[in-house]
């Protein structure tokens, strides 16, 4: 049995009195790990050497603080294989998506806002005559980062990797459901020579110390990846302090589809939007609108597409959908293919749990699925599932899609199919999402800014939106007579 530990202060902890967690591998159902349920005391360890390292790290150059975080992005990438491994067998994902998607993503984080901070600016403005004001930028102090399970290290280092770019020291807390690559990410500190006490990372559960570390008064910002509900939790503990807050958060994201696309490239990308990860990415089209003309035709395409995808064992090689994260998470799933079926939806493919053999016989699986014949505005179609569980609708008109896309509270991302420049316009302008991909899905530039409107977030990440966030501004006015 594995026994994960905190890192506090540079150094892995072992604590006697500690009580563990349960952490479960999905594709087998059965407990591989250990995770430390910590407390106050521990939070209390993490400030105190926190609250320490900050006069060194904030102090050093950019430079100085660059080459660190480089070394710790060559030191994932050195380990790659190791880390895809661990994030495959913590989370269910195939170990391909892990290997091609969430490591080398974590590598690029580091990479990213390491060399980011060397190019900054900030403003100044020449007042009038004899009068300059000028901006400096300092970091807050110690920072929260706060991440979910689906893309584990991914989402841990687009937190971390800006916070201590800017000269922040971090307490991170990943998800109790997946901790171990966060766990694996301590020994890369030490060797990469990070200051002890500039990064620290608790494990436990989020409504206990999660929330004790969103209230603690030492904490300046938080910056939070997961469900709208518990978003709205940490905005409420947060407040009272006027702490900065960045909520990065659900979605329930359109796919839509004109009879003037591209069809192979929509009907390929149809199934990458609705099903990698097991559908489990906050990007994930779970609503397809299709225009009545293709309705048909894309229908039965894509019902024969999903029939290919390779479902199995998460760390064979041939592996294209995996398990589901967690007993729970696809009992709440299946609660949804229920509620639909209820709802007259017409389950077309899927729709069930998998029965597995041998080792994976109580894995979690459930088998990706398609829904037709529901209402653009039933519960369904308007609640995030946050599984392999999608909808197909037709549409006739532009006007009638964006309607039915605006529909829901949430506001994160859209997929658009059209070769018409002006339907893509149209779209493009009256969505209300933070990210539009027009012809393409999740296709990133770490530069652009990152986040959702209405339910699905506050603020942005990536480039300087991440950079500005982790950082206070100061105005310097100066009169020279
Ligand atoms: P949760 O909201 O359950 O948890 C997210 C993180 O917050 C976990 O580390 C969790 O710990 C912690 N947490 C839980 N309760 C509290 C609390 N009261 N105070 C502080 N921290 C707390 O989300 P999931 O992990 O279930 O992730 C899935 C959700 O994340 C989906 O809704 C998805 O859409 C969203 N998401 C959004 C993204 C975006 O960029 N907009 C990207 C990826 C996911 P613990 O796990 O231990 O409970």
């Amino acid at each position: 049995m594995e026994r994960i530990f905190n890192f506090i202060d540079g150094q892995y902890m072992y604590l006697p009195e500690c009580k563990y967690l349960d952490n479960y591998a999905p594709a087998t159902g059965e407990i591989y790990a250990l995770t430390p349920d910590s407390t106050e005391e521990d939070l209390e360890l993490a400030i105190q050497a926190a609250e320490n390292a900050f006069p060194i790290w904030s102090k050093m150059t950019s430079i100085e603080r660059s080459n660190i975080l480089l070394k710790i992005s060559a030191l994932i990438e050195q380990n790659l294989e190791e880390f895809a491994k661990a994030e495959s067998k913590d989370t269910g994902k195939p170990i391909s998506l892990a290997r091609k998607m969430d490591i080398p993503r974590s590598v690029e984080n580091f990479k990213f806002f390491a060399t980011a901070i060397l190019h900054t600016h900030t403003p100044a403005h020449a007042t009038e005559f004899g009068v300059i004001n000028y901006t400096l930028r300092k970091p807050l102090g110690i920072v929260a980062c706060i991440s979910p399970w689906n893309l584990p290290l991914y989402l841990f280092t687009w937190k971390i990797a800006p916070a201590l770019a800017s000269g922040n020291c971090v307490i991170g807390k990943p998800s109790e459901v997946t901790p171990f690559t966060a766990y694996m990410l301590g020994k890369i500190c030490q060797e990469a020579g990070l200051p002890k006490g500039v990064l620290n990372i608790l494990h436990g559960q989020g409504g206990k110390i999660g929330a004790k570390l969103v209230a603690h008064p030492k904490i300046k910002a938080v910056s939070f990846t997961g469900g709208t509900q518990t978003g709205a939790e940490v905005a409420r503990l947060a407040a009272p302090q006027f702490k900065k807050i960045s909520l990065e958060l659900g979605g329930k994201n359109p796919t839509i589809i004109f009879a003037d696309a591209n069809y192979e490239k929509a009907l390929e990308n149809a199934v990458k939007s609705s099903f990698t990860n097991q559908g489990q990415i906050c990007l994930c089209g779970s609503r397809i609108f299709i225009e009545k003309k293709i309705y048909e035709k894309f229908k039965t395409d894509f019902i024969e597409k999903i029939k290919l995808l390779k479902i199995g064992l998460p760390n064979d090689e041939n592996t294209e959908f995996g398990a589901v994260v967690s007993l729970p998470h696809l009992q709440k799933v299946m609660t949804y293919i229920e509620l639909a079926k209820a709802e007259g939806g017409t389950i077309l493919i899927g729709g069930e749990r998998i029965k597995m053999e041998n080792e994976a016989k109580n894995g979690y699986y459930l088998a990706p699925t398609l829904i037709e014949n529901l209402p653009f505005d039933c519960r369904t179609n308007q609640e995030e599932i946050f599984g392999a569980v999608v909808t197909i609708m037709p549409f006739e008109t532009k006007e009638e899609v964006l309607m039915y896309a605006n529909s829901v509270k949430y506001g994160l991302s859209a997929s658009v199919w059209t070769s018409n420049l002006e339907t893509s316009n149209f779209l493009a302008q009256h969505l209300d999402v933070g990210i539009v991909w027009i012809n393409t899905w999740l296709l990133r530039d770490l530069r652009t800014s990152f986040g959702g409107m209405k339910h699905s977030g506050v603020g942005r990440e990536g480039g300087q939106d991440s950079l500005l966030f982790f950082t206070e501004p100061k105005n310097i006015c100066i009169k020279m007579d």
